[in-house]
């Protein structure tokens, strides 16, 4: 359907494309700014910002992403569904990177292959919404549409978009970033400490023991570094963390979209990978005509009722030099779903000849409301979902590259299962996401644990 296309492409500029071509198309899920002038200068200002990356930070995470889609390596990617400004603090974005970084060291050493960590944060602040109303004390508001475009606050004035959360939205999510950047240069000494981590509540896991020796074995391995190079091992403190966010908040995107001296094309300078939500891909959308001009990498949502046609075509659009690490597809099918969903989207991709990183999302194709309707997912469902992706991928001669988790380094009660056994009726005793539920930390390392398990299977 496809012409093939060589091993190096030739980057030139996209046709008829600029940062802000996409105000010509219909936009989905980006309400009206009721002050037009306000937000003209808004943006104008976001655009006179510096940059929160870099072109080569971008062109880095390609290649590592180009080895992902060639077998070598695999993307961890997490965090909130929605951050918010009010968790811009240091222990909540500690938290997070010390899971994500424990997650990675459980893969590295039980699968033997490096890890990309890509959080879903410093920027992660807007949110597609099913309805665009909800009715509190009987009085109809515009929902909640994430702290990038209007406040969570339950009245009508709160909930009217206000374009100075794009200044504020970038003020965060550099402060984050800055926080994270620190972090990560000097590394914090925990990490390389397994004995630090708060592993206990594994013990009412049926695979304890298996955990205990993998823990073991990872310490020695750290004490063995620490011994024989203790001045080289400070480098390993060195750790890449990328970050990305769902480009839906158009104005936010295309206001720190650049081109860079001596580099061809644009970049999106807000975040390293950004990916296409599911319900926002329409080919002749603005958010699709955006996506198709910038560098960066970029993930694509695939759930249920997918078109197949359709698909091909915006993976076709949004890669059409068939780019080695462009383009990360999360299929987010839900575990009973899966099995008829993705046999044959793999089987076409490949037949198509399109270079893609294959991640999965077990978390929201399997999300419910409990009869107190709050909304879960079952920890179970998610390791269900993530364990068929991977048996689906072998059976194709595919591979499964990685995985799209949200998930928190708090101590939260938003999932139920996992070892602890978080029942329904424990919900409400910590349950703080601004949208969907989350992984909470405990929750997380065992899904770390089960995905090196299946791995190894
Ligand atoms: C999300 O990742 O939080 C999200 C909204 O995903 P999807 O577009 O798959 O619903
Ligand atoms: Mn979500």
């Amino acid at each position: 359907m496809f012409p093939k296309k060589s091993a190096a492409p030739k980057v030139t500029n996209p046709k008829n494309w600029s940062p802000q071509s996409w105000q010509d198309y219909p936009v989905k899920q980006l309400p009206t700014y009721p002050d037009e002038e306000e937000l003209q200068q808004a943006y104008q200002q976001l655009q006179n910002n510096p940059p929160l990356t870099t072109s080569w930070e971008v062109e880095a995470l390609k290649s590592k992403l180009a080895d992902v889609a060639a077998g070598k390596g695999f993307l961890l990617q997490g965090g909130d569904c929605a951050e918010s400004f009010a968790d811009c603090k240091s222990d909540k974005i500690v938290n997070l990177l010390k899971v994500l970084m424990q997650m990675s060291f459980i893969l590295i050493h039980e699968m033997e292959t490096s890890v990309v960590r890509l959080g879903r944060i410093a920027g992660q602040y807007a949110k597609p919404r099913s309805r665009d109303y909800e009715i509190v004390d009987g009085e109809k508001i515009p929902n909640y549409r994430g702290d990038l475009i209007n406040s969570i606050e339950q009245n009508l004035e709160d909930r009217i978009p206000d374009p100075h959360r794009l200044l504020e939205g970038y003020n965060k999510a550099s402060l984050t970033l800055n926080f994270l950047r620190a972090l990560s240069n000097e590394g914090f000494a925990d990490l390389h400490h397994p004995e630090y981590w708060e592993l206990d509540f594994m013990k009412q896991n049926e695979y304890y023991k298996d955990y205990e020796t993998m823990v073991n074995s990872i310490q020695k391995a750290v004490n063995f570094m620490e011994t024989i190079t203790p001045n080289q091992f400070n480098t390993l403190q060195k750790i890449d963390v990328y970050t990305s966010h769902e480009a839906l908040n158009l104005w936010y995107d295309s206001a720190q979209t650049q081109q860079v001296p001596r580099q061809p094309g644009w970049y999106n300078l807000s975040a390293h990978l950004v990916w296409l939500g599911n319900r926002t891909r329409d080919l002749d959308g603005a958010h699709v005509e955006y996506l198709r001009g910038i560098r960066n990498p970029i993930g694509i949502k695939i759930g249920p009722n997918y078109d197949m046609d359709h698909t091909l075509k915006l993976i076709e659009r949004l890669n059409p030099i068939h780019e080695q690490g462009k383009i990360v597809l999360i299929t987010r099918f839900g575990k009973d779903e899966v099995e008829d969903g993705l046999p044959d989207l793999i089987k076409k991709v490949k037949h198509e000849g399109m270079p893609v990183v294959w991640s999965c999302d077990p978390m929201h194709g399997n999300t419910f409301a409990t009869d107190d309707n709050i909304k879960t997912r079952n920890f179970d469902s998610i390791i269900s979902e993530m364990r068929k992706t991977f048996a689906i991928h072998r059976s194709q001669g595919s591979y499964l590259g990685g995985v799209h988790l949200e998930l928190t380094g708090d101590n939260v009660t938003e999932c139920v299962g996992g070892a602890k056994g978080l029942h329904e009726g424990e919900l409400h005793k910590s349950y703080e996401t601004y949208c969907d539920p989350r992984l909470n930390y405990q929750q997380s390392l065992e899904t770390a644990f089960l995905i090196a398990k299946e791995w190894n299977e």
